[in-house]
């Protein structure tokens, strides 16, 4: 539905300029407004979620929401960097990687992701292959880009927006309580949006993205703070369970994070199952360092590395 209104809001461009700004313009207008319609104060608004009054089951709800919202969003992001640069990698390299097709791909999939097959595999396999894009030949980096800005989108919307119990009457800071805005039915916010919408690619990414959001460039400064709670709350969890971020390299073991049962998982996972609680803990908590915090850096990471007593380690692999 964020193509179509996309595609209906550009549609008096002329032909060559009905695009988006780029492509992960195009991918971040639909999860822009996921964004503000999952949230539970629109979910309570629209009465799929009960009201409570409870502060400490309310405090509860957010957290989670938070911890899903992170799986979903900052999980993806070494998910989506690992596919197009496997991609690129085999492009740029002489004779095309073809002795080493899917060892890169764990290479990679271990050094950005922290996952590693559950069972040997050999270049008989072709792992990448399992992701459509991969076959069908569509670029993925534009997925990367779309998180990246859906963030961005997001504030400068919620800037229109007042938070709720300010009573200022006016659209204040949000503070770390930026994930509970709400944009529905704010009309400043949808004019602005729509302006940017009916530039289709008419001008440099860069300048509609300067004219929308008064920045020209992708930053995770709204991602992060969109995550201020759930960082908080996980650095208290690190300290308080004695953790260590980041996992061994492939010279090393390869850890794999312990499963349990079976469940739901989102494709972006080579495993499916239900991941312990403390692991999946773990594993945000590694992203939230080498994703946003960018430090420490891998290989002073991995050389002190040791893995979470919850993570299942296997043998190096041949
Ligand atoms: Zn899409």
């Amino acid at each position: 539905m964020g193509h179509i209104q996309y595609y209906m809001n550009y549609a008096d461009q002329p032909t060559a300029y009905r695009e988006g700004a780029n492509p992960g313009f195009h991918e971040a207008i639909g999860d822009l407004i996921a964004l503000s319609v999952s949230s539970p104060e629109h979910l309570e608004k629209v009465g799929l979620l009960e009201r409570t009054s409870n502060e400490e089951l309310r405090q509860k709800v957010n957290l989670n929401y938070q911890l899903k919202m992170a799986l979903e969003k900052i999980v993806f992001l070494p998910f989506a960097y690992v596919l197009d640069r496997w991609r690129w990698d085999v492009f740029a390299a002489e004779g095309g990687l073809d002795h080493a097709l899917n060892r890169h791909w764990w290479t990679l999939r271990l050094r950005h992701q922290g996952l590693s097959p559950p069972v040997k595999r050999s270049e008989r396999d072709f792992d990448p292959g399992a992701k459509y894009h991969i076959p069908a030949g569509v670029e993925y980096v534009r997925y990367f880009a779309s998180h990246v800005l859906q963030f961005q989108f997001f504030e400068h919307m919620c800037g229109f927006v007042e938070p709720k119990g300010t009573g200022s009457g006016k659209p204040s800071s949000w503070g770390d309580s930026l994930y509970k805005c709400d944009f529905d039915g704010n009309k400043l916010a949808g004019a602005s949006l729509r302006a940017m919408l009916a530039k289709g690619s008419s001008a440099s990414w860069q300048s509609i993205l300067k004219d929308f959001i008064g920045s020209e460039r992708m930053s995770l400064g709204a991602l992060r703070r969109y995550f201020t709670p759930l960082e908080s709350f996980l650095d208290g969890f690190i300290s308080r369970h004695n953790l260590t971020v980041g996992w061994a390299d492939a010279k090393g073991k390869l850890c794999v994070l312990l499963l349990e049962g079976r469940g739901v998982f989102n494709e972006h996972f080579f495993f499916s199952g239900r991941l312990h609680e403390q692991c999946l803990l773990h594993l945000l908590l590694h992203f939230a360092h080498l994703w946003l915090r960018r430090r420490p850096r891998l290989p002073a990471l991995a050389s002190r590395t040791r893995p979470h007593p919850l993570c299942l380690c296997l043998p190096p692999q041949g």
